[in-house]
């Protein structure tokens, strides 16, 4: 047996990147989410080939302290939680520190970035994980995130990803949930000079369901609403006749934080009844706010998937609410229809 040592914090980080860094598609999702904690109220993602090429991510928000830039890209280093209460109350995207020095571990990262009120921004340049450049640059407040070169030192991890067709529609989907999840928020996608869409941000749910799904889907979703002692939900929910054949279509975030649950999905699905044809599933978009303490969002790495208390009394209001909703409509449904 070797003698146990420490890992050197480069191929730490490059370890911790394995979980939370998979794809183009990942990057994107970390970088717009830091975008949404600085408060920003538009991000553009401009991205060339599928983000293989290269991924930037433009923001307006709060940007980052000169003399803190350094600090952002090391490991478990964030401005988000300072305690352990805090970690049961975080009502921001992220707090684990991991995503930036993850990305600069696998890739050639510059980032510049301005603070309200500053006469300089600053503009750092790493690459594998190494420092190569840091320097004053543009005080135009918010950060502006380019990433290049991704997985250039982890070989195995460049063999995986899919073709650029597959790992595009990854970050299409992934631009989309999130902009669902913030209709306050202005998104812009650029893929190889071709904007793919664009929000307001003016915080109108419909309007971006139109923006992704298109304006006759747009029309054919019931607003709802709905709560109990602990939960608030809200959100569009097509009319029955309106389906699609798979459940790629529904979208459900918890304090604004899109996430994955089976259990939310089929409750979605049961407040329909009999009014779904067997494999046809609604389109939906459910936002549901509760108190941070009902949520664990430290399960998983990129907290796709979250732990929530009262789960089953979550899932019965969500299926009234919407029975309820559909029922007021009172329409039949018609079998074939796609549109
Ligand atoms: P986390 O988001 O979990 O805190 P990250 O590695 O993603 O960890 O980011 C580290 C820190 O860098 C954040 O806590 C935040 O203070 C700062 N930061 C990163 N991106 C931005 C951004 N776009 N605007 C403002 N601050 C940012
Ligand atoms: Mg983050």
């Amino acid at each position: 047996m070797a003698k146990i040592r420490e890992l050197d914090n480069v191929l730490a980080d490059q370890i911790a990147a394995g979980e939370v860094i998979e794809r183009p598609a990942s990057i994107v999702k970390e970088l717009v989410e830091n975008s949404l904690d600085a408060a920003s109220q538009r991000i553009d993602i401009i991205v060339e080939n599928a983000g293989l090429d290269s991924i930037r991510v433009i923001d307006d928000g709060q940007g980052i302290a000169a003399d803190e830039i350094e600090l952002a890209f090391k490991r478990h280093a964030t401005s988000k939680i300072a305690n352990r209460r805090d970690l049961f109350r975080v009502r921001t995207m992220g707090f684990r520190g991991e995503a930036l020095p993850s990305i600069a571990s696998v890739a050639d990262v510059k980032m510049t970035t301005a603070q309200a009120g500053t006469t300089a921004g600053v503009m750092i340049h790493l690459r594998g994980g190494e420092t190569l450049a840091k320097r004053p640059a543009s005080a135009r407040q918010g950060t502006d995130v380019k990433v290049t070169e991704l997985f250039f030192n982890t070989p195995a991890r460049l063999k995986y990803l899919k073709s650029p067709h597959t790992e595009l529609a990854r970050i299409t989907d992934i631009v989309n949930r999130l902009a669902l999840a913030n209709p306050h928020v202005a998104f812009s996608l650029t893929h190889n000079g071709k904007e793919l869409f664009r929000t307001a941000g003016n915080g109108k749910l419909q309007q971006v369901v139109a923006a992704i799904y298109g304006v006759q889907v747009g029309r054919k979703m019931l607003p709802f609403i709905g709560e109990d002692p602990d939960f608030k939900v809200d959100g569009l929910v097509s009319l029955p006749e309106l389906t699609r054949s798979s459940r790629q279509y529904i979208t459900i975030t918890i304090n604004h934080r899109y996430v994955r649950n089976f259990e939310l999905t089929k409750a979605i699905i049961n407040g329909y009844r009999s009014k779904l044809m067997v494999g046809r599933y609604p389109i939906a978009v459910l936002n549901i706010q509760l108190d941070p303490v009902l949520v664990d969002v430290n399960v998983h790495p990129a907290k796709r998937e979250v732990r929530l208390s009262k789960e089953p009394q979550l899932a019965k209001l969500i299926a009234d609410v919407i029975n309820r909703r559909i029922s007021q409509e009172n329409l039949i449904p018609d079998v074939d229809a796609d549109q």
